[in-house]
């Protein structure tokens, strides 16, 4: 099974979808940009209050270009500065 977001067929690493409550948290598989995307774009606030579900999540407005962006690469990791100007183009 590849990343949930994006949909490559990748390693990926496992996502709580309400950070903070792990124990009882649904968890997701998410490729290693796409997890680290989404923790550079939404608060634990927000993951916990408007993105507890893959569906919200692949929905979000704030993740489409980076979301286009990644599923046309072949990248397994991204760099904290790189998710950080994938947030400029979206601004
Ligand atoms: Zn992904
Ligand atoms: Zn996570």
């Amino acid at each position: 099974m590849g990343c949930e977001l994006c949909g490559r067929e990748i390693e990926t690493t496992t996502h709580h979808l309400i950070p903070k409550n792990r124990k009882e948290s649904p968890t997701v598989q998410l490729c290693q940009p796409c997890h680290k995307q989404v923790h550079a774009t939404f608060t634990h606030h927000e993951l916990r209050q408007e993105y507890d579900t893959i569906e919200a999540l692949r929905e979000a407005e704030r993740l489409q270009s980076f979301v286009n962006w990644i599923s046309r690469t072949d990248k397994t990791t991204i760099r904290v500065d790189d998710s950080e100007r994938v947030r400029r183009w979206r601004d």
